[in-house]
């Protein structure tokens, strides 16, 4: 499998930033000073509205808009992956981004959330146009409010090491920063994405009207699997770093079909 790799020295990179959680999200401004301290040639296409949850969805039905908001700053009035198409595709077509980041999401995106996530989407989108993309989320307690600078501080850190290394192609990486003050911090954890199961209870309400509404996703069982998922990685305060791989073809049943049904 033919490796990503930066074939330029990082700070004459052309980075893209995206997110799912909006233009205006404190998490994107947190992603951009990381992208900053990388290179000087930072590009921000992000969606206009929060677009949490809006997975790897793209607009087909409708026109899209591309707002510049500042220099080098643009919002899209679409997913997280129609920004990473309109930057790659139209915005930057003559000089492309050497690299594509995303986030950093309000809220971890582990185990089976990265099915979910928008800010995975933007990476998988990054990724699937061939270039090294990452996806950055911290991981919050909703009692208190989010401690950025877990990201903030050890961010560059993380996205240098890794584009050193390089990846291969059809692969992102999902990096989950703990819940914990810069220097709380542990440490970097390999892992592998883990299960948590999402509750089938849905939260059901009465409107103003007296009419019945519902609300999904919201609870979660607690349990935090062990052996060296994601999940435990954070939750021991360790930033968590998962290889996800686009292709999600389950090769031992493929395997075991093809013995089952000859
Ligand atoms: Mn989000």
């Amino acid at each position: 499998m033919p490796m990503l790799k930066l074939d330029k020295p990082l700070n004459k990179c052309r980075i893209l930033v995206t997110n799912d959680d909006g233009i205006n999200a404190p998490g994107l401004k947190v992603l951009e000073k990381i992208a900053k301290s990388l290179s000087k040639d930072v590009w921000v296409v992000a969606p206009e509205q929060n677009q949490s949850g809006s997975a790897h969805s793209l607009t087909l039905r409708n026109p899209l808009r591309l707002r510049e908001v500042s220099k080098q700053r643009y919002a899209v009035d679409g997913t997280p992956t129609d920004c990473v198409l309109l930057a790659v595709n139209h915005l930057l077509k003559d000089s492309p981004p050497d690299f594509v980041l995303s986030g950093v999401n309000r809220g971890a995106n582990m185990a089976e959330d990265v099915t979910y996530s928008g800010t995975i989407a933007a990476a998988m989108e990054g990724t699937l146009l061939g270039l090294p993309s990452i996806a950055l989320s911290q991981a919050i307690a909703w009692k208190h409010a989010p401690r950025w600078s877990s990201a903030e501080e050890h961010g560059p850190d993380v996205v240098r090491k890794l584009l050193a290394a390089g990846w291969p192609e059809g692969v992102l990486m999902n990096v989950n920063f703990p819940d914990a003050g810069a220097k709380s911090v542990q440490g970097l954890k390999l892992t592998r994405q883990g299960q948590r199961k999402i509750s089938s209870a849905v939260q059901e309400g009465k409107d103003p009207y007296g009419q019945p509404y519902f609300w999904v996703g919201l609870i979660r069982t607690k349990e935090t699997p062990k052996g060296g998922t994601d999940l435990e990685a954070v939750a021991d305060g360790f930033i968590s770093i998962t290889p996800i791989r686009l292709d999600l073809t389950d090769k031992a049943t493929l395997t075991a079909l093809k013995t089952a049904l000859a």
